[in-house]
């Protein structure tokens, strides 16, 4: 099968896992700054292509943000008009 391939994919570039190279492993909900880094503009969760993130970490990421959008640290969405 022909599988078009990405060109704008940059190759030489090889993202690393943020928890992994900065050994942390302590998770908290409560660190607001920390977790906007794995946020789009729009608050939504970044994905893995975006953030580079591992499996295990990018899952704990996503939970964290979870949590801290239910303890009202973090939105949900934000509304554009
Ligand atoms: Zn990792």
């Amino acid at each position: 099968m022909y599988k078009p391939q990405n060109k704008n994919k940059k190759r030489n570039e090889v993202k690393q896992c943020y928890f992994c190279t900065n050994d942390i492993e302590v998770f908290d909900f409560k660190d607001v700054a920390l977790l906007k880094n794995f946020l789009t503009h729009q608050y939504k969760i970044a994905s893995r292509s975006r953030t580079g993130n591992c499996s295990k970490h990018q899952r704990q990421v996503a939970n964290a943000i979870k949590r801290s959008r239910i303890a009202a640290l973090l939105p949900f969405t934000q509304h554009q008009r």
